[in-house]
């Protein structure tokens, strides 16, 4: 039977090898590090002395290659997700508090109802995001939506930085409209949001794992692809270092790695090399952290941390669009986000809790107009040997649903290729 090699578990490899036993096929799973997951993954903290992930992993009702990789790995009950789509705010400087409700059904109503929209604004406002539609390949955010007014702060500003990770000024139009328009173009449902349960290792990638392995296929870990033999317009062979992979006819090989891991091994593919780091801080309290109307997240403005997150006794913040806050030290960023959270909790103000620091340096490729054209299609000029990750031409901005997709089509495009 011809064999498909995937390179890199992460999400994008993982939900490329689970569609690919699924089919019955044979897969051998390769990954550099010793644990599958990339950059979404977790791992226990001793200073917390608590499994923790990585950053926080927002998963939305519009990501239906996710419940369907999910599905496939028995592994959706591992999300929990909102009943009814709501995000509460704060803003920290003025103390103000909101919720943003959007409504059941595709029309938007809710932008005509001040109970349910962004505070100090006005439904016209909102018009500004259909501009988002018709964004030519060079518009930012703000070329659409500006770049002041209550509803750039408070909406615009937020969603950018959660969904591109870059801010209005520099996030590319082109990649917020497609998640605009399946979310809130959608209705409620569609907006929910869900988290993992546990952990991201836990409800996300070990099914996975357990279940290409249970399936037949192999997963190592440890293995770092070094180059590729070619012949003419085919692969031939894996160099691992120490060891090869020869590749027989009708074998195939789906690379699912990092844009600046892919470059160092096929120079010749176009790749958008520049990223845009997220930190993460995740504090440890003496209670169960309880966020307004019982949600897991609540957004804020005004401060530095943007994004508060609830699991059991850990409050933790995301802070996108970080490439400064990532060059300082610890202790110091630390600092600043708890005097946020504490605001937001209704605390009064002290030294931080036990926590942990996590920079994500390289956690996506910067989403700018610039890196459009960049985006690698899954085909290649080797018949067999095709492309996954979050920075392929998926048309969706660089996340899980964006990484999964691009696996799940990569698998398509093997299976193809072994029944030729
Ligand atoms: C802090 C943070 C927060 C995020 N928040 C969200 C969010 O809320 N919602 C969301 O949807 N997305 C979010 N994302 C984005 C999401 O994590 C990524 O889009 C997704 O995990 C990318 O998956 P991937 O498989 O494409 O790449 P990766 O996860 O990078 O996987 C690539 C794998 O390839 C391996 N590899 C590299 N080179 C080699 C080699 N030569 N040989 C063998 N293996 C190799 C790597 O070790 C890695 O395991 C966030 C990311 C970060 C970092």
């Amino acid at each position: 039977m011809p064999m498909i090699h995937v390179v890199g578990a992460g999400m994008a490899g993982l939900a490329c090898a689970v569609e690919i036993v699924r089919s019955g096929r044979a897969v051998t799973l390769h990954e550099s590090a010793g644990q599958a997951g990339g950059r979404c993954r977790s791992f226990h903290d001793e200073t917390l002395d608590r499994v923790i992930d990585n950053g926080n992993h927002l998963i939305l009702g519009a990501n239906p290659a996710v419940f369907s990789y999910l599905d496939t790995v028995d592994g959706r009950s591992g999300l929990v997700g909102q009943v009814r789509a709501e995000f509460p705010f704060v803003d920290v400087t003025s103390g103000e508090r909101w919720t943003l409700r959007p409504n059941a059904g595709r029309l938007p109503w809710w932008i005509f109802s001040p109970a349910r929209r962004v505070p100090g604004t006005r439904w016209t406002d909102y018009l500004a995001g259909l501009k988002l539609a018709r964004a030519a390949e060079t518009a930012t955010i703000a070329d659409c939506v500006g770049n002041s007014g209550p509803l750039v702060k408070r909406l615009w500003e937020p969603l950018t930085v959660a969904v591109l990770n870059a801010s209005t000024e520099e996030g590319a139009a082109r990649l917020l409209w497609p998640v605009l328009r399946l979310t809130f173009g959608q209705g409620e449902a569609a907006c929910r949001a869900y988290v993992a349960r546990r952990g991201l290792g836990p409800d996300l990638v070990e099914p996975g794992v357990k279940y290409i392995r249970d399936h037949g296929g192999k997963v190592c870990f440890g293995r770092r692809l070094r180059g590729l033999n070619k012949a003419g317009r085919r692969i031939e062979a894996l160099d691992f270092g120490a060891e090869s992979a020869a590749l027989a006819p009708g074998d195939s090989v789906v690379l699912a790695m990092p844009a600046a891991n892919l470059v160092q091994i096929l120079t010749e593919i176009p790749a958008p090399l520049e990223t845009r780091a997220i930190v993460n801080a995740h504090f440890r309290l003496d209670h169960a952290v309880q966020l307004p109307g019982n949600n897991r997240l609540l957004g804020i403005i005004g401060g530095t941390a943007q994004w508060l997150f609830a699991r059991d006794d850990i409050a933790s913040v995301t802070v996108s669009a970080a490439d400064k806050l990532a060059e300082i030290d610890a202790a110091e960023i630390a600092e600043r986000l708890w005097r946020d959270v504490a605001i937001a909790l209704g605390k009064p103000p002290s030294a931080p809790p036990p926590v942990r620091i996590v920079k994500e340096k390289r956690a996506t490729f910067a989403q700018i107009p610039a890196a459009l054209a960049k985006r690698a299609q899954p085909r290649t000029d080797y018949e067999n040997l095709f492309l996954a990750g979050d920075w392929t031409a998926t048309g969706l901005p660089a996340t899980i649903e964006g990484a999964v997709l691009s696996g799940q089509r990569a698998a398509t495009l093997a299976l193809a290729n072994a029944r030729r």
